[in-house]
């Protein structure tokens, strides 16, 4: 079998495996990115960025080329259930103010490309397309010491490492073989994404709630739609693609309405189970990151910021553990308070959000609040704007301030 040796191997091109080895390149390493897909490539997602992304990207010296895509900026979230509308604005909330008034939608395909081209221009990024990591390779003691690859002519393919990262996704190869990979099945869904022409929007993503699941739409480049169905999966089970699409539209006129004179612009895409959580997301000689490390639900719209988020953090310890000649889980301890308190703290949130979701009485009695309390609307927004951090919320003026506005 053919040998290559590499600093850094990371699985996946997506912007957790992209944006780690646009920055470990940067800081002097040699890094491989194995992806099975060819770029650009398409990537069921919502395509909403939440403001707190673009500081991120004009760091990693992209803004201007992601603002060049001709994305939408996107002012806040109209959110539709039980008959009412409320819209929620990224606002200053307590002592956290918006890096910029909006978010940003665009497609994944332009997206994600530009973030790869970046990670190739820097000249320390070897990109193997074609490849899929099957397996790890292990070393001493079960340290991970980079993977085997497989072209799709079938060819295995050894990359050494001297850390390996997991970039590859919700279905991670990677956390599967390293046995850290659990299902969630209360939060079992399927996705239907696609794009429509010809649909007058403003500059507000709504999503329509109805039982047992909900549709997101966003403007994105182009003048397009982005359009997501996510519902439960015991409830599209049985259902043809399209009628069963056609069949959760109708349940939320408003939006059919508003659809009215839409072309499709691009095939319905089918994403199934989208949760999952990993148990670890460090060991000795490897580290996840981005979906792989576990991601709940689109919902509120924060996988994007999560994937380059946390490869800042995990390219920062990564570097350190680099220099200083370690190869062992505790040399990433950094990576993991990082990710407690930016990551996994918002993760808890949004996952309290789908338990409240998944109650009729529940989704009603909030939107009945949110309708007579506007700035709680813009309270929730903000803080799913990733800007907000979340020890403002336990300040009892943040909540006093929103719980006496009124409509
Ligand atoms: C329906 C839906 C709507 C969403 N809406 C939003 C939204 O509006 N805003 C938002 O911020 N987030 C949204 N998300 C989440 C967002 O898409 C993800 O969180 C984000 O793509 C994570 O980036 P990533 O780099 O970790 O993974 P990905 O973008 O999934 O990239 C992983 C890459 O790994 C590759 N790969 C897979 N297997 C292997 C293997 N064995 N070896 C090597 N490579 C492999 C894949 O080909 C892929 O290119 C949505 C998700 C879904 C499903």
């Amino acid at each position: 079998m053919n040998e290559r040796r590499f600093d850094v191997v990371i699985a996946g091109a997506g912007p957790a495996g992209a944006t780690s080895a646009l920055r470990l390149a940067r800081a002097g390493f040699h890094v491989a990115i194995v992806e099975p897909c060819e770029f650009p490539r398409a990537k069921p997602c919502g395509e909403f960025m939440s403001p707190e992304c673009l500081p991120l990207l004009r760091e990693l010296g992209v803004a201007t080329a992601v603002e060049q895509l001709g994305g939408r900026g996107v002012s806040g979230m109209a959110l539709h259930a039980a008959g009412r509308r409320v819209v929620g604005r990224f606002a200053t909330i307590g002592r956290a103010a918006p890096p910029i008034e909006h978010g940003l939608a665009v497609r994944r395909e332009k997206f994600d490309a530009v973030l790869l081209d970046a990670a190739l221009a820097t000249g320390g990024v070897t990109l193997l397309t074609g490849h899929r990591v099957q397996r790890l390779l292990r070393g001493d003691g079960g340290r991970v010491e980079g993977v085997v690859t497989q072209a799709r002519d079938g060819a295995p393919l050894r990359l050494r490492a001297r850390w390996t990262v997991g970039a590859d996704g919700v279905r991670s190869q990677v956390a599967r073989e390293l046995g850290v990979r659990r299902e969630l099945p209360w939060l079992k869904k399927v996705a239907l994404t696609t794009h429509l022409a010809g649909v007058t929007w403003g500059d507000e993503a709504e999503v329509h709630f109805f039982a047992g699941g909900y549709f997101a739409c966003a403007p994105v480049d182009d003048g397009l739609l982005s359009l997501n169905l996510v519902v439960d999966q015991s409830a599209w089970r049985g259902r043809q693609r399209e009628s069963g699409f056609a069949e959760f539209l109708a349940r939320v006129p408003k939006l059919q309405e508003k659809l009215a004179g839409a072309r499709r612009a691009a095939p319905l895409r089918g994403v199934g189970a989208m949760a999952c959580r990993t148990t670890r997301q460090v060991v000795d000689g490897a580290a996840l990151v981005g979906d792989a490390a576990g991601y709940i639900d689109p919902v509120t719209g924060e996988g994007i910021f999560f994937a380059l988020k946390g490869a800042e953090l995990l390219a920062e310890s990564v570097e350190a553990a680099l220099h200083g000649g370690r190869r062992d889980a505790a040399a990433l301890a950094g990576y993991q308070r990082g990710r407690a308190k930016e990551i996994v703290a918002r993760c808890r949130l949004a996952t309290l959000l789908q338990r409240g979701l998944r109650r009729e009485t529940i989704v009603r009695a909030a939107f009945a609040l949110l309708e007579a309390r506007p700035r709680l609307a813009d309270l929730i927004v903000s803080v799913t704007g990733d800007y907000v951090p979340m020890r403002e919320l336990l300040r009892p003026s943040v909540w006093k301030a929103a719980l006496t506005s009124s409509s």
